[in-house]
C-alpha cells in the first residue's frame, strides 16, 4: 500500500488524453484503494491553464479534494506572453483550485522562444507569484546559472516553489536547494541511460524537499512492466517512480509516499488528507 501518493505534475489537458480523460482520472484516483490521493494539473499556456481549472471544476463532485491546477505559460511559448496574458493569469491565480504559478522558467535547450522573451515572461510570473502568494512551478533546461540568478534576485518576493522534472547537475541541485525550493522527480530517474546522473543525485535531496510527478503523458518510466502499447504515460503509473526513488534512497515506498505527499500539501497548501 502506498496510500496518499500525490502527483504534482500531470499534463492532463494534453490532446493525448482527449479520448479517455475520465478513465485516466479513474485509474489514478478512483476505486477503494486509489493509486493517488491527489494530482496537480500543469498549465502551460493561458488557454491550457483555463482548461486545467475547468477540469477541476468539471470533476469537483467526484474528486472534491483531489484535483488542483497551476496557471502559467511554458518557456517554450514565452513569446506569447503579453499584458493581457498577465492579467488573465492573475485572474486565474485567484481561483481556489489554482495552487501554483507556472510552469515558468528558462529553457535554453531548444530556445523555442528567444531567451529575452523567456526572461520577460519569467519575471512576469515572479510578479504573479509575489502578488498571489502562490508558490512557483518551475521548469528549466540548460539554463540553471541564469535561472538561479533571477530566482535569487527575487527571493524575498515569492513564497517558495518546485523545480519540476529536475534532470540537472549537482551544482544546479544545490543552487535550488539553497533557495529553499523543492525538487520534483519524474520517471526520467527510471531511464537506465540518460537517467544515470539523476540516479546518483536523488539520494542527496533532503526528504522534506522531495516531490514526485508523472509529467504524463510524457516520460513513461522505462522500467514499467508490462509496457503500455501506446507508450503514453499516465498518473496511475507514478508508483513506479516512487519505487525507483525509494530504492535509490534506501527508503520504504510507504514512507516515501507519505513524506512526499506531506511535502506536496505543505508547498501547495492542499487540504489535509481525508
Ligand atoms: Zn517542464
Amino acid at each position: 500500500m502506498t496510500a496518499g501518493l500525490i502527483d504534482i505534475g500531470v499534463n492532463l489537458t494534453s490532446h493525448r488524453f482527449n479520448d479517455d480523460r475520465e478513465a485516466v482520472l479513474a485509474a489514478a484516483l478512483g476505486g477503494s484503494e486509489p493509486a493517488l490521493a491527489a494530482m496537480v494539473i500543469t498549465g502551460t499556456s493561458v488557454a491550457d491553464s483555463r482548461a486545467a481549472v475547468a477540469l477541476c471544476e468539471q470533476y469537483a463532485d467526484r474528486y472534491p479534494q483531489q484535483l488542483f491546477a497551476t496557471a502559467g505559460i511554458h518557456p517554450h511559448s514565452a513569446s506569447d506572453y503579453s499584458t493581457a496574458c498577465h492579467a488573465e493569469l492573475a485572474e486565474q491565480a485567484r481561483h481556489p483550485r489554482v495552487v501554483a504559478i507556472g510552469e515558468t522558467g528558462l529553457d535554453y535547450n531548444r530556445n523555442f522562444s528567444p531567451p529575452a522573451a523567456q526572461e520577460r515572461a519569467f519575471i512576469g510570473h515572479l510578479e504573479l507569484a509575489a502578488d498571489s502568494g502562490l508558490p512557483l512551478f518551475l521548469h528549466e533546461r540548460d539554463a540553471s546559472a541564469r535561472q538561479l540568478d533571477i530566482l535569487s534576485q527575487h527571493r524575498d518576493h515569492y513564497r517558495g516553489g518546485v523545480l519540476h522534472c529536475f534532470t540537472g547537475e549537482k551544482k544546479a541541485l544545490y543552487g535550488y536547494l539553497d533557495l529553499d525550493l523543492y525538487i520534483g522527480i519524474t520517471g526520467w530517474v527510471c531511464d537506465e541511460r540518460r537517467g544515470l546522473g539523476l540516479q546518483r543525485l536523488v539520494a542527496e535531496i533532503p526528504a522534506e524537499r522531495l516531490l514526485l510527478e508523472s509529467d504524463a503523458p510524457y516520460l513513461l518510466p522505462r522500467t514499467l512492466r508490462p509496457k503500455p502499447k501506446d507508450g503514453r504515460n499516465q498518473p496511475c503509473y507514478l508508483p513506479e517512480v516512487l519505487a525507483t526513488v525509494a530504492a535509490l534512497r534506501g527508503a520504504s515506498a510507504e514512507q516515501l509516499a507519505a513524506t512526499t505527499a506531506a511535502n506536496s500539501r505543505r508547498l501547495f497548501g492542499l487540504p489535509a488528507a481525508v
